[in-house]
């Protein structure tokens, strides 16, 4: 295509669109020989019974996966103690979220975040050209309900909590999510992508509010996200319009057989979460001895304040050069962070071999 005749095509592009940054193509990040410590994978095995259920899915590759994620919707249900029609299955529960930006926001419309948050929702409200208010969680330990429940956030189509909240790892009681839900004539989506990692969670407060969706993933606690299961769990009036709009065989064969299995073999996962947060508590501290100031998690990562007067960045690319793999966050007030998932015990000791060698080298020089 000629540049003019691209130029055209772009101009009549949606001015969303327009908007867009054209992404680089993506590095590679294998394994190895990084040790991938970046997207809060969980680097262990599915149990040999939930590997087997994947391996006999293969053999309906020539089919079209059940129309409706009928059976993985079933499955869900009677783990979680809801109906089949409480529940919405996905590719991730990122596809989910996509859903409901989609289907409940038009341009123009508010939505809200306790932030720092996920920040792949300030995309899908950029996508739906939706105004995204961020609500500053600023007690490490309660929702800031009050705020929440005034403008601008009360003029919302729907607010976002994530509980344990990602990039911090922070953990609010339920009473707090129960007050605000209670308290708001919002839509609220509690997202708990991390909550297997965590001492409670919110899924109980669906017997008595019909405006929360509460949303799960396999990918964290599970093991599970290169197959991408995700959930969403909310009144059916809420999931059936979001299921209206989903794509047909949106997830597939082996999606489907893995999330059944994981769901009957649950149990099978307890070691894999001791152990994570056996590692959470010793990076933790072993990272404040370094200097580090580490918020207390209840996630599978750790975020991490550099110690003083370094930089979040620079920690971020002195890692990287030892092959260590970990998040940072330009967004304001995170600069000086580090966010690193928990992996196996090796992983973590590389880790923590790699940031003690990295201060002691700063200290030397600061000498
Ligand atoms: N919510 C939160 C808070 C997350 O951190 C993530 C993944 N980083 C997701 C949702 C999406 O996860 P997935 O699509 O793998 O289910």
């Amino acid at each position: 295509m000629s540049d003019e005749r691209l130029q055209r095509v772009l101009s009549c592009l949606s001015p969303v669109a327009r908007q867009l940054d054209v992404l680089p193509s993506g590095r590679t990040a294998p394994d190895t020989p990084y040790v991938k410590l970046d997207t809060n994978e969980n680097p262990f095995a599915l149990p040999a019974i939930v590997m087997q259920g994947a391996l006999n899915a293969l053999e309906r590759q020539y089919l079209y996966p059940e129309n409706d994620n009928i059976s993985l919707r079933d499955a869900a249900a009677s783990a979680y103690g809801v109906t089949t029609d409480h529940v919405i299955a996905g590719n991730g529960s990122s596809e989910l979220l996509g859903l409901i930006y989609r289907a409940f926001l038009a341009p123009g419309d508010r939505v809200a975040m306790v932030s720092p948050g996920f920040s792949f929702n300030r995309k899908l409200a950029m996508l739906q050209a939706a105004d995204f208010v961020e609500v500053a969680l600023t007690d490490r330990h309660s929702l800031p309900i009050e705020q929440l429940l005034s403008s601008p956030a009360a003029d919302t189509k729907f607010i976002l909590v994530a509980n344990p909240n990602n990039p911090t790892g922070l953990f609010v009681p339920v009473a707090d999510i129960e007050r605000l839900v209670a308290q708001s004539d919002r839509l609220i989506v509690l997202d708990e992508a991390y909550v297997d990692f965590a001492p409670d969670n919110g899924l109980r407060l669906l017997n008595r509010y019909s405006n929360l969706l509460v949303l799960r993933t396999f990918s964290k606690s599970y093991a599970a996200a290169g197959i991408r299961v995700g959930f969403g769990f909310g009144h059916p009036e809420l999931i059936g319009r979001l299921r209206n709009i989903q794509n047909v065989f949106n997830m597939n064969v082996i999606g489907q057989a893995v999330g059944i299995s994981i769901l009957a073999h649950r149990a099978a996962y307890e070691d894999n979460h001791r152990h994570i947060r056996h590692e959470r508590q010793r990076v933790t501290a072993e990272l404040s001895q370094l200097g580090f100031s580490v918020t207390p998690s209840h996630a599978n990562f750790v975020l991490a304040r550099v110690p003083e007067g370094q930089d979040g960045r620079w920690w971020q690319a002195a890692l990287e050069k030892r092959k260590i793999l970990v998040a940072f966050f330009p967004d304001r007030g995170l600069e000086n962070c580090i966010r690193v998932s928990i992996g196996t015990k090796s992983q973590m000791d590389a880790f923590l071999v790699a940031a003690s060698d990295i201060s002691t080298r700063l200290e030397t020089r600061h000498c």
